[in-house]
C-alpha cells in the first residue's frame, strides 16, 4: 500500500525582523513512497521564492546565443558535416537524423557509449517552443540509439536519455540538445529506482508505479494529465526542483515503448515545459528511467523525470546546495499540488485526458 507521509514539526525562535518576537516556524517533512528519500518544505519560504530564483533573463541568454551562433557545431549545415560520427558497422550513416534532429556520438564520453542529440534547427529556444513533435524525434533518437547498442553489446544492459538545458542545468552549449548514456552498471539512482520497485513487487505483489499512478489519478491533486497510456504527476516529495514524473504505463521494458507513447511523453512534456515558463522558470534538467535494455519486468514502469533548475541570469546562484549535493535531499518552493493546479491548463490545452 502506497503511503504518502508527511510530519510537520514546529519550532519557535526570536524574529529580528519583527522586534525579536517569538515567532513560530513550520517544516513540512515528505517521505517519498518508494524511496529512502525526503523533502522539506517551509510554507514560510514561499512567498521567497525568488530570493532564491532570481528572473530568468531571456536576453542574457539571447546575447549568449549571438555570441556563440557562429562556433556552434550543432546548427545546420555543420551538424550533419562536422560532428563526430560512429563506425559504420555500428551505424551505416555515422549519425541518426529523425526531423530536425541529430544524434552523433559525445566527443567527451562519460560512458562507454555516450550520444548527444541535437534537438532542432533553431540555435536557441525558448520553454514554449520545445513543440511535442520536435521533443518526440528528439526522444525517438535516444531511443533508436538504446536499441542498437543493446543489440551491439548485451553487457551494455542499462541506458538513460537525459537533458540539461542552458548553463545553470550544466548544458555548455544553448543549443537545445538531449544525451543518451549507455553502461554496464546501473547508475546509482537507476540502482535505486530498480531496486526498490522489485522489493516493494516482492512485497506487495503489485507494481509500485502503477499503483502510484492508479492512486494519485483517484486523488487528483498531483495529477497533471494523461496522453495515451502516458500518466503525468506532479512528485509528492520531489527529487528536483517542481519535479513531474512522466509514466508509459503497460510499457514493460525499451522494446514495448512504442513511437505513439514517444508523442505522448512528448507532448506532456512539451505541456510541463509552458508551465515551467508560467511559473517563471527558463532551464530544465530530464532522465528517462528504464530497466535492463533487453529484458520486461513486470515490477517497473519506464518513466521520465522533468525539474527544474536555477534560473540564467547575470551573477545566478546555483540551486544545488548540501541539501541536495551532500544530504541528497530536496527543497520544495512551489507545494506540488499548487504547481499542478498550473500545469493542468497546458495539459488540457494539449488535448489530455
Ligand atoms: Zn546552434
Amino acid at each position: 500500500m502506497i503511503s504518502f507521509r508527511k510530519e510537520k514539526h514546529i519550532k519557535t525562535f526570536h524574529n529580528p525582523l519583527n522586534n525579536f518576537a517569538p515567532e513560530s516556524q513550520e517544516v513540512e517533512i515528505r517521505f517519498d513512497p518508494l524511496l529512502d528519500h525526503f523533502a522539506v518544505f517551509n510554507p514560510a519560504l514561499e512567498d521567497k521564492v525568488r530570493l532564491f530564483f532570481g528572473k530568468h533573463d531571456w536576453s542574457l541568454v539571447e546575447k549568449v546565443a549571438e555570441a556563440t551562433r557562429e562556433q556552434c557545431f550543432m546548427c545546420p549545415p555543420k551538424v550533419r558535416e562536422i560532428t563526430p560520427k560512429y563506425p559504420e558497422d555500428f551505424i551505416p550513416e555515422g549519425r541518426l537524423v529523425r526531423g530536425e534532429c541529430t544524434l552523433f556520438p559525445n566527443l567527451f564520453p562519460t560512458t562507454p557509449r555516450h550520444a548527444v542529440i541535437a534537438v532542432g534547427e533553431a540555435h536557441f529556444r525558448r520553454l514554449e517552443d520545445f513543440s511535442p513533435e520536435l521533443v518526440a524525434d528528439g526522444l525517438a533518437l535516444g531511443l533508436d540509439f538504446l536499441r542498437l547498442v543493446a543489440e551491439e553489446d548485451p553487457a551494455m544492459r542499462f541506458g538513460c536519455v537525459c537533458a540539461n538545458f542552458l548553463p545553470p542545468a550544466g548544458a555548455s552549449l544553448v543549443h537545445p540538445h538531449f544525451q543518451v548514456v549507455a553502461n554496464k552498471e546501473a547508475f546509482p539512482q537507476q540502482k535505486r529506482l530498480l531496486e526498490r520497485s522489485f522489493a516493494y513487487y516482492a512485497r506487495c505483489g503489485k507494481n509500485f508505479w502503477e499503483e502510484l499512478a492508479a492512486r494519485e489519478k483517484e486523488e487528483g491533486e498531483r495529477f497533471l494529465g494523461q496522453f495515451g497510456r502516458v500518466v503525468f504527476l506532479a512528485s509528492f516529495a520531489p527529487l528536483g526542483g517542481n519535479e513531474v514524473q512522466a509514466l508509459v504505463e503497460g510499457a514493460r521494458g525499451l522494446s514495448e515503448i512504442t513511437q505513439e507513447d514517444v508523442l505522448d511523453l512528448a507532448r506532456g512534456i512539451s505541456a510541463c515545459l509552458k508551465g515551467y515558463a508560467e511559473m517563471g522558470y527558463g532551464t530544465f534538467n530530464f532522465t528517462l528511467f528504464l530497466p535492463p535494455l533487453g529484458e520486461k519486468t513486470s515490477w517497473f514502469t519506464p518513466h521520465l523525470r522533468l525539474i527544474t533548475r536555477q534560473n540564467f541570469y547575470e551573477n545566478y546562484r546555483t540551486d544545488d546546495y548540501f541539501l541536495q549535493r551532500q544530504l541528497a535531499s530536496e527543497l520544495i518552493l512551489t507545494p506540488p499540488e499548487k504547481m499542478a493546479q498550473v500545469m493542468r491548463k497546458f495539459f488540457e490545452e494539449g488535448g489530455a485526458s
